[in-house]
């Protein structure tokens, strides 16, 4: 006999859920409670739902399954990061990431296995895009680490960054429902303020954002704000030029008045130069914007490098001197491999 492939329960919105139960012959509210055990208490099983009669778990057991992530392995580095390997239903791996500073504690999720994208540094890159995450599974991966912040650090989960693996803004629907989940009181009632969606620079869809008004942070990895120069590194930004993303964050904070973040990393003979300095400047003026230079972190036999301390300085007082707010950021979990640009499930 074939075996009919059970579906996942919580690819169903309430209203579905609902009317499954009134289609059951139960009630309406029976979607409410399951609603509840699958997002808010983010339950693993039928069977942990213990306010539900046995037949009716054992009913829903034969029509759905709960594709609830597994973390495999997890790691944990000398300063105090945690990276979780996270097993998906159909076996693939992703990686999440808890960074603990003294008062925060910060979630940094993947949106994709693998990447669209092919940035020359990432080591993710290298991967290719595999498949998009489902919102579940964007969800669980913040669940894991709300309940590893209150375990390890006596503190729930404070913020949440989508910097792990993959392109948030190609699986843009799917990222959407999950912050929906995240930020509603019905899930784990998180501020949208306290999320940032970090993107390579997809000019069509930061203005779909700005459109739709969403109240979550955004941070850009620009890395040059020279065309030729980002196109070498970058090299999807032959299709997506600065001159669109430019006009698309403009747009993005008319609408918004949200203040735009941008990563970058200074790099030895790529972007180290006076040149280079003055374009970020240029490019950054026509909003508030703030830029993190962050640390390289090695992925490879040394085509990268960091640049010196004191081309990195140059950016520092430059960009303060033009009113640009700007943080040297110092990586975080580069014994376990987790930190920005490493994640490439390697174990
Ligand atoms: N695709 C999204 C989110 C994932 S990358 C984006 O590009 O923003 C998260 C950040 O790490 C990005 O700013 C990326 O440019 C940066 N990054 C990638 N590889 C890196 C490396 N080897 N060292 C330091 N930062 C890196």
């Amino acid at each position: 006999m074939e075996t009919v492939k059970k579906k996942d329960i919580r690819a169903l919105t309430k209203e579905q859920l609902r009317d499954f139960f009134v289609s059951e012959g139960d009630k309406a509210f029976r979607g409410n409670q399951v609603y509840e055990w699958l997002w808010q208490k983010s339950a693993h099983s039928f069977e942990a739902m213990t306010n539900i009669s046995k037949e009716t778990r054992q009913m829903m057991e034969a029509n759905f399954v709960i594709n609830h992530i597994k973390v495999d392995q997890m790691q944990r580095s000398s300063d105090g990061t945690i990276k979780n390997a996270v097993r998906l239903h159909d076996d693939l791996v992703v990686e999440s990431v808890l960074i603990p500073t003294k008062t925060r504690t910060t979630a940094c999720v993947s949106s994709q296995v693998g990447c669209s994208l092919d940035c020359k540094f990432c080591a993710t890159a290298r991967l290719k895009r595999m498949r998009n995450l489902n919102p579940d599974e964007i969800y669980d991966q913040v669940v894991v680490i709300d309940n590893e912040s209150r375990l390890y650090f006596d503190r729930p989960l404070s913020n949440i960054v989508f910097m792990g693996m993959g392109e948030p803004l190609m699986n843009y629907n799917n990222v959407l429902k999950a912050i929906e989940k995240i930020t509603s009181p019905e899930g784990l009632g998180m501020s949208p303020k306290r999320i940032t969606v970090s993107t390579s620079g997809v000019p069509k869809m930061i203005r779909k954002m700005a459109d739709e008004e969403v109240k979550f942070k955004l941070a850009v990895s620009l890395h040059s704000a020279i065309d030729d120069i980002r196109t070498s590194i970058m090299p999807f930004n032959a299709t997506f030029t600065l001159a669109d993303l430019r006009e698309s964050l403009q747009y993005w904070y008319n609408k918004t008045k949200s203040r735009i973040t941008y990563e970058y990393v200074v790099w030895e003979g790529i972007n180290d130069q006076q040149k280079d300095v003055d374009a970020l400047v240029d490019f950054c003026k026509f909003a508030p914007s703030k830029v993190n230079l962050i640390e390289y972190n090695p992925i490879d036999d040394g085509e990268f490098r960091q640049a010196s301390n004191s081309a990195i300085d140059r950016y520092v007082h430059t960009l303060e001197r033009n009113g640009i707010t700007v943080t040297v950021r110092r990586s975080r979990g580069k014994d376990i491999d987790a930190a920005c640009g490493q994640l490439a499930n390697k174990q």
